[in-house]
């Protein structure tokens, strides 16, 4: 399985936020994707867009509800029309499948189409160690291949890269010279992996549905390379996740209504691949043998979480990473592994486990922008408050993210509110305080905007990170409660 890049999501964001070409290109989630999708659903009208939504929710409902059913469904269709299909519990058993099946077809040269499961699997450095030689050809994909890099992004891998940075690459990995256009680089490395198509004896791909009810595995992309990889080579392996598999090609019409839209605000992409089995003798191309590996990987234990299952219905159009505040100033490496923004921050902790991605549940503000852009509609928020009430309550101090003073202080925090006597008693102590408090040369409290009446920056240790980036108002010289006691009580009764 993929290694946990980083655990400390703070440190990785606060070295993104600082590097300036990360944030110009971060600009093209918002303005870029985000208003493709709302221009596309324009198009549509709210209330059909609203209708899809729903109706692909209850798919996905229905589907989890009975995954054991259509899994069995889909394996016997696959197998009806000459396929293989392989169930993996795990990474290691996803790539020694993969791994038997390129040494018995003495596979040299593998073409792969994107697949995020692979990336969560680490399929390539297993088959490079056993000298076969992998070659991406999504874009993306290909790109950050050259540069030894991870996906940052869903649907757009390389999104963290200019073109400069590219055009550098290819001079210095592929001995091409300094191109200018996006145009030119997409020729050279089509030119490049054309030639590898055609000398792959083995294509991988990943699936962004299975037809449960013809055994089909549906790609979409528009590159063509997804095509290329399931057609062209003489073994094609498909690999991806159990959660992707729909009942029929009627529920796949309503997802291919929604996936196109969230992603990038196209109505269709340009390539819809449907590949059911090897290649039928009065076929013209495709591959002589068709294998499918159903990964579980985690995905069982999500399934039998109440408060997690609803993950799985993730169709990763990338829709909640191009609106959410968190990943729009961050990007996807500082994430720490495969999946980055407000579902990678649900999805690494259940996959990887919670000690190792236990500030990912905190990587967001709840502002349930991801929940209202969901094609699926995932209430992502709601799991995130789950996870950081299950850290809250770990009593493994490696998953618990708070720290003893923390607690200390939300159990103080606590018992101060329920009391009313000791909350105001504590208010008129405050208030007296603060303001000589803010005086002093050496105080703790910068009164950095007094004029609008906020503590800026609090030099104590627990507060410090906290206000770092958000400002404490001034207590008021009367709280709300003395108001109403004193004026407010008296004027609402002489109303009555
Ligand atoms: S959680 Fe929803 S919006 Fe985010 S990638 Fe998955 S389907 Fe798209």
């Amino acid at each position: 399985m993929a290694d946990v890049k980083t655990q400390d999501f703070f440190s990785a964001s606060e070295i993104s936020i600082q590097d300036p070409v990360l944030r110009q290109a971060l600009i093209k989630v918002g303005t870029g994707f985000d208003a493709a999708r709302l221009e596309s659903i324009e198009d549509v009208t709210s209330a059909t867009w609203e209708s899809w939504r729903e109706e692909a929710r209850q798919i996905k409902v229905h589907t989890l509800d009975h995954l054991d059913y259509y899994l069995d469904l889909l394996e016997q269709n696959v197998t009806r029309a000459g396929g293989q299909v392989h169930f993996a519990a795990d990474a290691a058993q996803a790539n020694a499948i993969v791994a038997a099946i390129a040494k018995s077809g003495g596979v040299k040269i593998v073409t792969k189409g994107k697949s995020m499961v692979s990336e969560e699997l680490s399929l390539n450095p297993v088959l490079e160690a056993m000298g076969v030689e992998v070659f991406e050809t999504d874009l993306g994909e290909y790109i950050i291949q050259l540069a030894g890099e991870t996906p940052s992004h869903l649907v757009a891998p390389a999104l963290h890269k200019t073109k400069e940075q590219v055009a550098q690459l290819f001079s210095d990995k592929l001995g091409l010279p300094l191109l200018e256009s996006i145009e030119d680089m997409a020729k050279a490395a089509r030119e490049i992996l054309r030639e590898k198509f055609l000398t792959a004896e083995m294509g991988i791909s990943g699936a962004n549905f299975l037809v449960a009810e013809t055994g089909t595995l549906v790609i979409i992309t528009n590159e063509g390379n997804g095509r290329m990889c399931t057609s062209a080579p003489r073994i094609h392996v498909g690999i991806t996740g159990m959660e992707k598999v729909i009942p029929s090609l009627q529920d796949l019409a309503v997802f291919l209504r929604l996936l196109p839209r969230s992603a990038t605000g196209q109505r269709i992409t340009s390539y819809v691949t449907m590949v059911t089995g090897p290649r039928r003798e009065t076929d013209e191309d495709g591959p002589e043998e068709f294998h499918l590996v159903i990964v579980d990987n985690g995905r069982s234990k999500m399934l039998a979480d109440p408060d997690l299952r609803e993950a799985l219905y993730c169709i990763r159009c990338g829709a909640c990473l191009n609106i959410c505040p968190v990943y729009k100033k961050v990007g996807g490496h500082a994430y720490g592994w495969v999946y980055p923004g407000p579902i990678g921050a649900v999805v690494s902790p259940s996959l990887v486990g919670l000690k190792q991605a236990k500030d990912l549940p905190q990587a967001s503000s709840l502002c349930g922008a991801c929940r209202e852009v969901c094609p699926v509609k995932i209430n992502i928020p709601r799991m995130l408050l789950h996870l950081r009430n299950t850290l809250a309550e770990s009593p493994d101090p490696k998953e618990n993210a708070a720290g003893d003073g923390e607690r200390l202080v939300a159990r103080g925090y606590a018992w101060l509110m329920s009391s009313p006597a000791l909350l105001s008693l504590a208010h008129r102590v405050a208030r007296s305080l603060q303001r000589p408090l803010l005086m002093l040369p050496f105080s703790p409290l910068t009164r950095s905007r007094t004029r609008r009446g906020a503590i800026g920056r609090v030099r104590l240790p627990l507060l410090s990170r906290w206000t770092r980036s958000k400002d404490i108002p001034l207590l008021p010289p009367r709280t709300f409660h003395e108001i109403w006691k004193k004026e407010l009580s008296q004027t609402s009764k002489g109303d009555s």
